[in-house]
This record gives C-alpha cells, structure tokens and sequence, in this order.
C-alpha cells in the first residue's frame, strides 16, 4: 500500500499519474484550461470536479496536483495545496481562515516577509495579533486566550536558528480549540515531525529545499481534506496564486532527490558547525545540532535532523562580516536556502534590513551574523573556504 511506504519511496512514486501514453517522467500540463467532450459534460464538471477532472488551471492542473499529492503523502497529512510562492502559502493559509475580529498568536522571530502578513496585513482587517517570544512556553500560555483562533510560527527561526517547541505549544493551543499553523522551511520535510507533534496546518516554500536548486518559487499548504478544500482553496482558486505546471514540474524533479540532497547538506553543517566552533574570530556558532544550542533537547525530539543552515556571528562586526563574505571563494552571497551551492546571506544589512535596530537586536540579528545556507559540495572545501575567509576578518 502506498500509505505504508518508507518517505523515500513517497518521494518518487506517491500520487503518479499517467496519461494514455504511459509516459515515464511526470508530464508538463502546460495548459490553462481543459476541453469537455460536450455542453452537459461541462456544466456537470462546473457543478462539480472528479478526481482526475480540471476546469481552469487556476484552480487545479494534472501536474500540480501529482505535486500536491505527493507533498501530502511525505507529510503526512490529508491533502495539500500548492501556490505560486511560499509567502502565497502563508498569506493563503492565514487569510483564508481568519476574519475581522479573530485573535491571533504569533512568535516574534519570523522571516521579514511573515513578519509583515502577521504585523500589518492582517491587522488591516481587523485581526488582533500577539508577539510573544516563540521559545518561552510560559508567554504562549499567557498571551493565548479561550477565543484564540489560530497560532502561527517558524518552527526554526530565521536566522537565529531557535527551535520552537511545537508540541508545547500544540498542547495549550489545542487547549483553547485554536488551529496550530506552522511554516516549516527550516525543518525540512525531510525532518519534519510536525503533524505527529500537533501541527494542524504545515507550510513550505517549496523554493527551498523542494526544488533544492535554485530554480524557481513555490509553496505548498499540507493540512486536513476538509482545511484545504473547504478552507484554502475557494479563497486561493478565486484570489490567484496558483502555482504554475512548469514550476510543479520542477518541484516533482526536486522532490526525487530530496531526502539525498538535504541529508547530505545537514550531515555537511553538523560537520561545519563542529568544525568552526571554538574559533576565536567567532563570538558564536548557532547551529541546533551542536550540545550547546539552547533547544539542542527540543530539536532532537522535533526533527529527524537538524537541518541544513547554520549562524556564524564574526565577533568584530559588520565591516568584519562584511570582509568575510567577499573573502569567501565557494558560498555564494545571496538569500537562498537549501540550494545546492551553499549561499551566504548578512540577515542585517538585507533579509531583515527593514526592521528598526532594538527589534534587531531582540532577535539576536547582531551586525556580524552571518547565515549559511550548507550546499552539497565537498565538506572539506567548504571548511577550507569559510577558514581561509576567516583569515581575511
Ligand atoms: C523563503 C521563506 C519563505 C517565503 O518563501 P518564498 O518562496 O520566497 O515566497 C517563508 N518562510 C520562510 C521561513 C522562508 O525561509
């Protein structure tokens, strides 16, 4: 049965389908629309689709649904929703549940673009939301009332790399009847244990470590039949982001080679972050598999691995980082993750330039912190690139 299958064999054969040519490779469906063979087959097909029947590929198209499928099956939940990038996922799961009036508790440290759905677009429609600190239990069960309708985290934040602990969290969220939604980038779907731990809504940019290559945006929202079909999808069908056949066709093709590439990468930054650890130009090595992280306990429970990024914090700071970066000969300076070529991003100065200082600071966004995104080229280089870089410091 495929429910039993190992993640592996899921993650190239769950929720194949095949036209009448047998063909081997998932087909591109790059098509928006479908043909009916009659007028009455049409107006039965707008009163309601089949499994295998399509009307408009804004709502649904042969290729992103074996897309959606298959994420479903390696999460582990019902059903699955695929959107043109991870912030549609995000924006989409949250806008589709939530109305004027509802209560909302959200961790702090979110990626800019969440940041901004949680902090203003949606107070702009009258929902209330509360920041607390996503690590401390004690400021959830505080800030979570008995009309709280849903909570919202990065499971592993970014950059900092603190480890949330979902099934505390679930717990008194669930208490109170709120729906658990958690975007998961960090986690990996292949590390991810989040619906065992109480996740009721598992979000990906599939920009990441599903496509794994740099290619192209998406984003998919896993949850249950009666979530993405009664909730997520009128409201995504009719607001439009949709993600494109030719961009699902990709994210299959990454998907094949997932659980290789990211077990590769995070076995590559466990040896990293040892590696780098200790070093005197560094005033910390933030990386949840080494015994030092403050949630190491946390994200042994949580995940089947500790992912593929890691924080490096030059001590002398910007102009240090700075220097850093340009020295290095291997990682690349961009914002990616999850990528094959390992990417180094200075959060400060871009992905969360926005935010006021303090708010920086809060976070633990200090000037000389440097996110590293491990790639799949040899260890050893790499080690060898980020030391010889440190030298430039
Ligand atoms: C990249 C990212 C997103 C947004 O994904 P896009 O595909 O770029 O829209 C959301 N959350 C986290 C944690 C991310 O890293």
């Amino acid at each position: 049965m495929a429910q039993d299958w190992d993640k592996r064999t899921k993650l190239v054969h769950a929720g194949a389908r095949r036209s009448q040519y047998g063909e081997v490779a998932e087909a591109i469906f790059l098509t928006q629309g479908f043909v009916y063979p009659s007028a009455e087959a049409a107006e039965a097909r707008f009163l309601e689709t089949g499994a295998d029947e399509f009307i408009y590929a804004r709502y649904g198209n042969p290729t992103v649904a074996v897309f959606e499928e298959r994420i479903a099956a390696i999460e582990g939940t019902e059903d699955a929703f695929a959107t043109a990038s991870g912030m549609a996922a995000v924006s989409g799961a949250l806008t589709s549940m939530l109305r004027s009036g509802d209560h909302v508790v959200s961790s702090r440290a979110l990626f800019g673009s969440c940041l901004y759905i949680l902090e203003e677009v949606l107070a702009r429609y009258g929902v209330q939301v509360d920041f607390v600190d996503g690590t401390d239990l004690d400021q959830w069960r505080a800030a979570i009332r008995p009309d709280t309708r849903a909570v919202f985290f990065e499971t592993v934040s970014n950059p900092t790399l603190e480890v949330v602990d979902l099934r505390g969290i679930a717990e008194i969220a669930h208490a109170v009847g709120a729906t658990v939604v958690v975007d998961n980038v960090f986690a990996t779907p292949i590390f991810s244990r989040a619906v065992e731990l109480g996740a009721d809504v598992v979000i990906y940019s599939a920009t990441k470590h599903i496509d794994g290559q740099g290619r192209a945006l998406g984003g998919v929202i896993c949850g249950t039949r009666e979530f993405i079909r009664g909730t997520v999808e009128p409201y995504m069908k009719h607001t439009g982001g949709a993600l494109s056949p030719f961009n699902a066709w990709i994210m299959l093709n990454g998907l094949t080679t997932m659980d290789l590439r990211v077990r590769a990468q995070a076995a590559s930054a466990q040896a990293i972050a040892e590696a780098l650890q200790g070093d005197p130009r560094l005033a910390r090595v933030i990386f949840p598999g080494l015994p030092d992280h403050p949630q190491h306990t946390v994200a042994k429970v949580q995940m089947g691995g500790f992912g593929t990024v890691l924080a490096l914090d030059i001590a002398a700071g910007k102009e240090a980082a700075f220097r850093f970066l340009n020295a290095l000969k291997i990682a690349v300076i961009s914002n990616n993750l999850g990528d094959a070529r390992s990417i180094v991003t200075h959060p400060a100065t871009t992905t969360h330039q926005r935010l006021p200082d303090d708010q920086k600071l809060e976070l633990g966004i200090s000037p000389g912190l440097v996110r590293l995104s491990v790639g799949l080229e040899a260890t050893t280089d790499l080690v060898a690139d980020l030391r010889s870089a440190l030298d430039a410091v």
